[in-house]
């Protein structure tokens, strides 16, 4: 922390060199450029310090610049950095770990980011099943591949908007037209899509519990459901766990549920913030990865399997079950959902909490959403003001008016009572906007 610039004049600079000054687009439309990170807290280049809800979208879960994930991280990099030949001390590690941890990973693969982890799911499914299309529903976020980069994930969507509108301008329109969106927890829906073009659905891809717009759980026996019209078409069953996996659990949301997917995207909480992400799942469909045939899915990349985020991936998968850290982060979740609520009965505020462990929404509506068009008439402007309120008492919650937002275990259960004192406000100020 300088005070000699401030967060605006950064982000002119930025903005001199680099595209709306940021290189991924949530991270566009904020003031502040912050400049340090420790434990639950961000400070700005101005010294102010945030109480941190965002945790960069999810890959926080330890703590920022968790001290003991740094040192191993630095033993790899001083120890054997990237070779580029066979496999990585690390990746053996972590793969045997991921393939006991989460129900479905029978054999896993290491890449960068989510969107690589849902593109080479993509990639096996058409390669395992012959087909084409792939079916995902409304308002989940995949990774920006043209494979799935259709229905959701655009704030200018109307409830009128047709369901497989692109979620930006350059996909290609013959992929984007092989994408079968359907509303989640639409079981009729689901039923008619498997019934009109079963038989051509390489994939079905779904979240367990929806955090794309916020914290949307599904209906009983909806997965059950896509499990099992899944198996029925021969159709791949795809579980996006990037956001749940190493959060909701451990093991993944699929081991709370009990559906069992055929491969399982994940990436964010394992490495607490390092670039790392994976593709878990039935040997069957993993097997088509690797070699170089017109038979085979390629996986490629310099950086996949890194060792410095695999040393971050061990280290804290390690700290996670030495600590019970699952434990701790729901209980800090339940002791701030329950206090948000109370703060929504004491103001009279319009508004719901919905979440689950140490993720939670709020939406300005009157009832929690069921699925992605309901999100769209959450009330903007009381959650305008509900977010710049809490901002200004030092808490970071998302921008967005149907964003999730979440915890990391070193939040103390002080800091969660300042930040439901700080909510009171917030939900206060909201019951003025008509
Ligand atoms: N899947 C889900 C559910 C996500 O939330 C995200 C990112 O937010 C992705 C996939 C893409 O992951 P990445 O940003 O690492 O490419």
């Amino acid at each position: 922390m300088t005070n000699s610039v401030t967060s605006a004049q950064l982000w002119d600079d930025a903005k001199r060199v680099i595209p709306r000054g940021a290189s991924s687009g949530h991270r566009i439309g904020w003031n502040q450029v912050f400049v340090q990170a420790r434990g639950a807290h961000l400070w700005d280049e101005e010294g102010t310090q945030y109480l941190d809800f965002l945790n960069a979208w999810g890959p926080i879960i330890l703590g920022h610049s968790d001290v003991r994930v740094n040192e191993a991280v630095l033993r790899a990099v001083n120890t054997c950095d990237l070779t580029g030949v066979g496999p990585q001390l690390g990746e053996i590690e972590l793969g045997q770990t991921v393939c006991e941890l989460m129900p479905s990973a029978e054999k896993v693969a290491f890449c960068t980011s989510g969107t690589d982890a849902t593109m080479h799911a993509a990639h096996i499914a058409r390669a395992a099943t012959g087909r084409r299309k792939l079916l995902k529903f409304h308002g989940s976020y995949h990774g920006w591949s043209d494979h799935v980069a259709v229905g959701g994930a655009r704030s200018d969507l109307t409830r009128e908007s047709p369901l497989n509108t692109p979620n930006g301008a350059g996909l290609h329109p013959a992929v984007v037209a092989d994408v079968i969106v359907v509303e989640w927890n639409d079981a009729a829906g689901l039923r008619a899509a498997f019934d009109e073009h079963g038989s051509d659905i390489a994939a079905a891809f779904a979240e367990g519990f929806i955090h794309s717009y916020g914290c949307v759980a599904p209906a009983p026996g909806f997965l059950e459901l896509l499990r099992e019209l899944c198996t029925a078409n021969g159709t791949v069953f795809v579980l996006d766990e990037v956001k749940t996996g190493f959060r909701a659990a451990l093991g993944g949301i699929q081991s709370i549920n009990g559906v069992v997917p055929d491969l399982t995207a994940f990436g964010k909480a394992i490495a607490n913030g390092y670039s790392l992400a994976g593709l878990a799942g039935k040997d069957e469909f993993m097997g088509h990865l690797g070699a170089y045939t017109h038979e085979d899915v390629t996986i490629d990349g310099t950086y996949n399997a890194s060792p410095y985020a695999l040393a971050a991936a061990n280290a804290t998968l390690a700290i996670m079950r030495e600590e019970d850290t699952i434990a701790r982060i729901y209980a800090l979740g339940e002791r701030l959902r329950d206090g948000y609520r109370r703060a929504i009965a004491d103001t009279g505020a319009e508004a719901v909490v919905t979440g689950l462990g140490s993720e939670w929404a709020v939406y300005f509506r009157s009832e929690a959403p069921t699925n992605f068009r309901d999100t769209m008439d959450v009330h903007t402007a009381r959650y305008a003001a509900y977010q710049a309120h809490l901002l200004s008492q030092g808490v970071l919650e998302t921008t967005s008016p149907t964003g999730d937002r979440r915890l990391n275990a070193a939040t103390t259960e002080a800091d969660i009572d300042r930040a439901i004192e700080a909510a009171h406000g917030a939900f206060a100020a909201t019951t003025q906007i008509a």
